[in-house]
């Protein structure tokens, strides 16, 4: 008889977080069995790895970077999975003009965050050249990827975790889990709610390291946020940091941090390194025109900003002069 006591006292909540993709990966949910439990943590970082291990540019036997390698001599063939991933972020491109383009890299790869490594200013110039979505040419059919210039590279820092919460979601749910969160460094996938209450997600403030800015309820939802303190080093009083504006190769400056919630964590992820380049008027201006998703932004003065559902929830928005701008704008 004993087991249906000790089953019954060890319903729990379940947690467990680890070093993955440059990054904490972490998962935390509700479930009735403890040896259960335990499985489904082992099945999420299984498939972590597994997608790290697909996706991954620092994996030299990946299949991104066998593509990064060969494909501007021929077309290579993507897993089918990888594939549906670049087309994802070439349709991200041109829904945000080119504010998030995975071809970034090729200014990208000279940076090296932990060794305080850039590019100089030569090196910047000419590997920006080859920073355009359109030099990625797809072949539905054949399932291949080409790149239409040598030097051109490809990298899905800027949406792969939202990929891997997204399908750890997917996991909490095939096993019945109603409440949980799958987490990857700034994105999070919500499922239901913490048994009665919303989630409380902390959005960080970007100067002070351990404090939140601004913390927002939220159930079964998806959030990430984008920030210039993630991957970083400080030279001259200039911010070098991991997040490239394609039209000049540089870092991008005037933000400090961009969230976005929505439905989907591949799109919030996508979406809030976006916004962080697109910067407040223009970010704002597009989140407008995705009815489902909404951002907070931290512009360098510490300013935050709302897009307009966040805004005023209280007001009628349908006469505030954002809502009647915005259809015309999109
Ligand atoms: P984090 O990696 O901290 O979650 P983001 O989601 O904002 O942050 O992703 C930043 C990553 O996106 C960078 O580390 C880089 O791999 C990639 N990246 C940088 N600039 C761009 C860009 N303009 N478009 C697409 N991806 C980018
Ligand atoms: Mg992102």
């Amino acid at each position: 008889m004993f087991f249906f006591v000790s089953a019954a006292a060890l319903a729990d909540w379940h947690a467990d977080a680890r070093p993955k993709m440059g990054t904490e990966v972490s998962v935390y949910f509700w479930h009735e069995d403890e040896l259960q439990g335990e499985a489904i943590i082992e099945e999420i970082f299984a498939e972590v790895d597994r997608i790290n291990a697909l996706m991954s540019t620092y994996v030299e036997s990946s299949r991104i970077s066998d593509i990064n390698r060969r494909a501007a001599d021929e077309p290579v063939v993507a897993e089918q999975e990888l594939f549906q991933l670049i087309r994802r972020s070439l349709d991200i491109s041109v829904l945000t003009h080119g504010a998030f383009d995975i071809t970034y890299d090729s200014v990208g790869q000279h940076y090296d965050f932990r060794e305080r490594r850039r590019p100089d200013d030569a090196t910047t110039e000419a590997e920006r050249q080859r920073i355009n979505f359109r030099y990625v040419t797809l072949d539905k059919a054949k399932g291949t990827v080409s790149f239409e210039q040598q030097g051109v590279r490809i990298n899905l820092g800027g949406i792969a975790k939202g990929y891997v919460v997204e399908r750890g979601g997917d996991i909490l749910r095939q096993h019945g889990v109603d409440n949980g969160v799958v987490t990857a460094g700034g994105d999070s996938r919500l499922i239901g709610d913490r048994r009665g209450r919303p989630w409380m997600i902390g959005i960080r403030d970007p100067r002070k390291d351990g404090e939140v800015a601004i913390s927002v309820p939220l159930e079964d939802e998806a959030i990430s946020t984008s920030g210039d303190y993630e991957r970083f080093f400080d030279e001259d009083g200039i911010r070098y940091h991991h997040i490239i504006k394609p039209s000049s190769g540089r870092p991008v400056e005037g933000v400090h941090s961009a969230t976005v919630l929505g439905p989907d964590a591949v799109m919030t992820d996508a979406l809030s390194t976006s916004v962080f380049v697109m910067g407040v008027d223009e970010g704002l201006k597009l989140i407008g025109c995705l009815p489902d998703y909404e951002a907070i932004v931290i512009d360098a003065a510490g300013q935050i900003y709302y897009s307009t559902g966040l805004a005023d929830p209280g007001a009628d928005g349908a006469d505030s002069p954002e809502a009647t701008a915005t259809p015309g704008t999109c």
